[in-house]
C-alpha cells in the first residue's frame, strides 16, 4: 500500500496500540487503519449509517487522559486517494474543540490519520468512537458548535473580551444552576418605574 500523503511511499505494518496494528508511513508519520483491525480491535460490528443522535456518548464519557504533552497535529486538508481501494477518501472535521479533520474510504472503511492525530483522540478519549465522527448524527453536532463559536466570536467582537468573558462566566453560572428559570425571570425584570415593554 502507498502513503495517500507522499503518494510515493509504502506503508509498513506497525503495531500502534495492542492488538491494532496499522500500515505506517515513515515519511509523513501517518497511519493507515483497515476497517477489520478497527472493529475487531474495539470488539465491535460495523454499524454503517445506523447512529442516532443518541448513540453517541455524552462529551462527560470521553475519559481525557490527564497529561501536558503538548501534541501537534499535522492535518493534511489535501484530497487523498484510498491505500486500498483507490477511492477518494471523505474528510470529516472532528469537532468537540479539535481543529482538525480525519478521512475515511466511504468503499472500504479504512481509516487515514494524519501524524499526531490519533495521539489527540486518544488524549480525548475519542479514539475508540472513530466510527462515530463519521455519522450524520455527529457532524450535525459539530455543525452547532461551529455555530455556537461563530455567534460566540460576533458577540466577542461588539463587547469586547473583557465584557464578553464576565457574560460568559455569568451564563455558565445560570445554566449550572438549578433555579435558573427564577434567576433569569428576575433579570429580565423591568427597573422600578421602568414600564415593561
Ligand atoms: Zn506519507
Ligand atoms: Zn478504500
Amino acid at each position: 500500500m502507498i502513503c495517500p500523503v507522499c503518494k510515493d511511499v509504502q506503508l509498513k505494518e506497525q503495531e500502534l496500540e495492542t492488538n491494532l496494528s496499522t500500515a505506517r508511513c515513515d515519511q509523513c508519520g501517518g497511519h493507515w487503519i483497515r476497517a477489520i483491525q478497527y472493529w475487531e480491535w474495539r470488539g465491535g460490528q460495523a454499524a454503517e449509517g445506523e447512529i442516532a443522535p443518541g448513540d453517541i456518548p455524552d462529551p462527560s464519557e470521553f475519559q481525557s487522559e490527564a497529561t501536558d504533552l503538548e501534541v501537534v497535529v499535522e492535518d493534511h486538508k489535501e484530497a487523498k486517494i484510498c491505500p486500498e481501494c483507490s477511492r477518494i477518501l471523505t474528510r470529516r472535521p472532528v469537532g468537540r474543540g479539535l481543529d482538525f479533520t480525519l478521512d475515511r474510504c466511504g468503499t472500504c472503511g479504512g481509516l487515514w490519520f494524519d501524524k499526531n492525530e490519533w495521539q489527540v483522540l486518544k488524549k480525548h478519549g475519542l479514539h475508540e468512537e472513530v466510527h462515530f465522527i463519521f455519522s450524520a448524527a455527529w457532524q450535525a453536532q459539530v455543525a452547532r458548535e461551529d455555530k455556537t463559536r461563530a455567534y460566540e466570536e460576533r458577540l466577542q467582537h461588539l463587547l469586547g473580551t473583557e465584557e464578553f468573558n464576565r457574560a460568559s462566566e455569568v451564563r455558565q453560572w445560570l445554566l449550572a444552576h438549578p433555579q435558573r428559570n427564577s434567576i433569569l425571570s428576575y433579570l429580565c425584570q423591568p427597573e422600578n418605574g421602568e414600564k415593561a415593554s
